[in-house]
């Protein structure tokens, strides 16, 4: 199963990958874990990211795709994937369908982890990270969110590929309530290729 999940910056999406990886069987893969450990071990790729990452500006989507492709084929190949952080924006989900769907590798579908803003500013000023959870970067990242990756959520919901789980809940009903919701996907995938 392929799988994207969508959520604002504290709405616990990274958790959820995991987790749903876990149990799903499927590769977890995160464009910002990917940007920020290039950030770290200092690659030519990391040095052209780093002010991008660090202001909560997105990175070009070029750099972001070449980055993804490669474990994005290999985890279709084992079986799928739970792409976490990229497409973030309408242009990059046009983008990615463009290229993945001859390859069989383009999304099925994408769960919305929603969570109310006040709750997500509580959240993110209590986890505080350091290098891009200032009050500013914070306020920026949400602003970010709200203008590019909320409108992708309709191009998803008008390919009838969306999902909303209400994610303010604690981490495990949320991760139950994601996979009871995917069920039905799931069920009908598979129906459609048999
Ligand atoms: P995240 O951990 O998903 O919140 O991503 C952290 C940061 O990495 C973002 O604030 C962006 O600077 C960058 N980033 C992650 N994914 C993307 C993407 N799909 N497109 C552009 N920039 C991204």
């Amino acid at each position: 199963m392929r799988i994207l999940l969508v959520g604002a910056p504290g709405s616990g999406k990274g958790t959820q990958a995991q987790l749903l990886s876990l149990s799903l069987g499927l590769t977890h893969i995160s464009s910002g874990d990917l940007l920020r450990d290039h950030v770290a071990r200092r690659t030519a790729l990391g040095r052209r990211v780093r002010s991008y990452v660090a202001r909560g500006d997105l990175v070009p989507d070029a750099i972001v795709m070449d980055m993804l492709r490669k474990p994005v084929i290999k985890a279709v190949q084992r079986g799928g994937y739970i792409l976490d952080g990229f497409p973030r924006t309408v242009e990059q989900a046009l983008a990615a369908y463009g290229t993945a769907r001859e390859l069989g590798a383009a999304v099925q579908v994408a769960v919305h982890l929603d969570v109310p803003s006040a709750e997500l500013v509580r959240r993110l000023l209590a986890r505080g990270r350091g290098t891009d959870d200032t009050d500013d970067i914070i306020e920026h990242r949400l602003d970010v969110y709200q203008d590019r990756t909320l409108p992708m959520l309709d191009y998803y919901a008008q390919r009838e590929q969306l999902v909303r789980v209400d994610a303010a809940a604690p981490i495990g009903k949320v991760h139950q309530a994601v996979l009871s919701q995917l069920e039905p996907v799931r069920r009908m995938l598979q129906e459609s290729t048999t």
